[in-house]
């Protein structure tokens, strides 16, 4: 029923474009910049869950398309997969201002699309791209390492329990640390290789 789920999809990212009550709605309206939804297929058995968009992003309106979108490419490839074989969203939709850290009451605000989402795509496995990402997964999913430390857990296939089962949560450093941790990028090779694992 793939044309149910495209649907579906569009239905959320309509409510997400009309979402006034976000304190960063004005910021997207006043500079020209997109919600961004996500993209990849709905199919995905894999699906990865960033902060935010930048600045790049908020003006093509699609996830991980600057530099960190760039290492993402590379590390998906280093495993055999392509960005249209998986789904990439972030848990909040809209920039923030100077790409400032989201606040908890825009993660609260934008996180029931992002569980619309997750329900829709059905993932077995779901990558979360940083400590934002990785708290509010493993805590939806009722993970018994919430509240741990991506230092601690990065790599680390944990299981949750998701409305339609188990799933299985990879905590992951997030691309853009491989800037300024260059010695982090040989870590994030090998932690892709659990969710290589992980798809079976
Ligand atoms: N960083 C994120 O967390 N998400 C994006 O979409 C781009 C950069």
């Amino acid at each position: 029923m793939p044309d149910d789920k495209a649907a579906r999809m569009k239905h959320i990212e309509e409510r997400l474009n009309q979402l006034e009550g976000s304190p960063l709605y004005d910021y997207r309206r006043e500079n020209g910049y997109h919600a961004v939804i996500g993209d990849g297929s709905l199919d995905a058995k894999v699906m990865f869950v960033g902060e935010a968009p930048g600045e790049n992003e908020a003006k093509q309106g699609r996830p991980f398309v600057g530099a960190a979108g760039r290492i993402l490419g590379e590390l998906l490839e280093g495993i055999g997969l392509k960005r249209e074989d998986v789904y990439i969203t972030n848990v909040v939709k809209d920039r923030p201002p100077g790409n400032r850290d989201p606040r908890p009451e825009e993660i609260a605000l934008y996180t029931p699309l992002l569980v619309e989402q997750i329900e829709l795509i059905r993932p077995v496995v779901i990558g979360a791209l940083g400590r934002f990402s990785m708290d509010f997964l493993l805590d939806l999913f009722d993970a018994p390492e919430r509240g741990g430390k991506i230092s601690d857990l990065h790599g680390k296939a944990l299981t949750g329990t998701a409305s339609y089962g188990p799933v299985t949560i990879v905590p992951l450093y997030h691309p853009a640390a491989a800037f300024y941790r260059r010695e982090l990028r040989e870590e994030m090779t090998r932690d892709f290789e659990t969710i290589h694992r992980a798809i079976g």
